[in-house]
């Protein structure tokens, strides 16, 4: 099987980690995917699979690891690419210790990690805007103070776990977003 990159790009909510994700999977010719905007999607079926979902996701809680897997790997494994930029993923020490066990089996490798490094009021700031013009049904005040203790309670531990790994790459999360991007882009110059 061909042998595959994963880039992964984490921040705190509105730390502008999927616009980023996108924009550098587009340069480096990976397959961008982001873990919320593919559960948004499927949710909006009208099956059983999209209502399990939505119960989880729109009150800012997460989707179960397991069900979470079943959604993603088959897609890893699928799409023929020479890599993949993730954002959302993963998102708990479990979901990472299962993950790493899946690329070592399959001989694929974890090349950078990114942390967009947002402060907390700014990232406030952003979610306030977003929550006014995108209206995603998760962010209502309850699921975003759902989302946000979420986040620094599961997956900001994870940082520590890509430091060990040597992959973390610490990223001002707040210049502009052409800046932050050729910040990332910097990794892949030969
Ligand atoms: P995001 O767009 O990354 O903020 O994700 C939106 C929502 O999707 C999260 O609040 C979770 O409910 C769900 N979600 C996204 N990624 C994951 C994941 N890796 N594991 C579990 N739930 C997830």
């Amino acid at each position: 099987m061909q042998h595959k990159n994963f880039v992964l790009v984490l921040g705190a909510q509105s730390s502008g980690k999927s616009t980023q994700a996108k924009l550098l999977a587009e340069y480096i010719g990976y397959k961008f995917i982001s873990t919320g905007k593919l559960l948004r999607r499927l949710s909006e079926a009208d099956n059983p699979i999209g209502k399990k979902l939505s119960q989880f996701w729109i009150k800012g809680n997460l989707v179960p690891d397991e069900l979470m897997e079943e959604i993603l790997y088959p897609i890893l494994e699928r799409v023929d690419t020479a890599g993949f930029v993730l954002d959302g993923y993963p998102r708990n020490v479990e979901q990472l210790r299962d993950f790493l066990a899946f690329l070592n089996m399959k001989d694929w490798l974890v090349v950078h990690v990114f942390y967009l490094d947002v402060s907390e009021e700014e990232c406030m700031r952003r979610i306030k805007i977003r929550a006014e013009t995108e209206k995603r049904l998760d962010e209502t005040e309850d699921a975003i103070k759902t989302r946000l203790a979420i986040y620094h309670q599961e997956t900001e531990p994870l940082l520590k776990e890509y430091e060990n790994m040597g992959v973390l790459r610490k990223i001002d999360g707040e210049k502009s977003i052409e800046d932050i991007q050729s910040d990332l882009q910097s990794f892949f110059m030969n």
